[in-house]
């Protein structure tokens, strides 16, 4: 049996709408990763088994139950990347 934290696709998800949002912040693949392991560190895994034929239909009620957190937590990790970058800035 296969167990996966859907929270880590639900944060990849909504990432790339948050940069666009945010235009200050470098989009390379270090400051993207950095933004979505912060995210995820400060959101409670939600582990689901990977073997049912329903898993979507669970994942959207998921989503729906922890998409302020989600927002909130990219937030968070955004401002901090983009004041720490792990590289210099350009
Ligand atoms: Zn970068």
């Amino acid at each position: 049996m296969k167990i996966k934290n859907c929270m880590e696709d639900f944060v990849f998800q909504h990432l790339d709408g948050f940069l666009e949002q945010n235009q200050n912040i470098c989009k390379c693949e270090q400051c993207k990763t950095d933004i979505a392991v912060l995210a995820l560190n400060r959101l409670k895994p939600c582990y689901v088994t990977t073997e049912k034929g329903d898993l979507y239909t669970r994942l959207d009620l998921y989503e729906t139950e922890n998409e302020v957190d989600i927002f909130i937590a990219l937030g968070k990790a955004i401002d901090i990347v983009e004041a720490n970058p792990r590289h210099v800035k350009r």
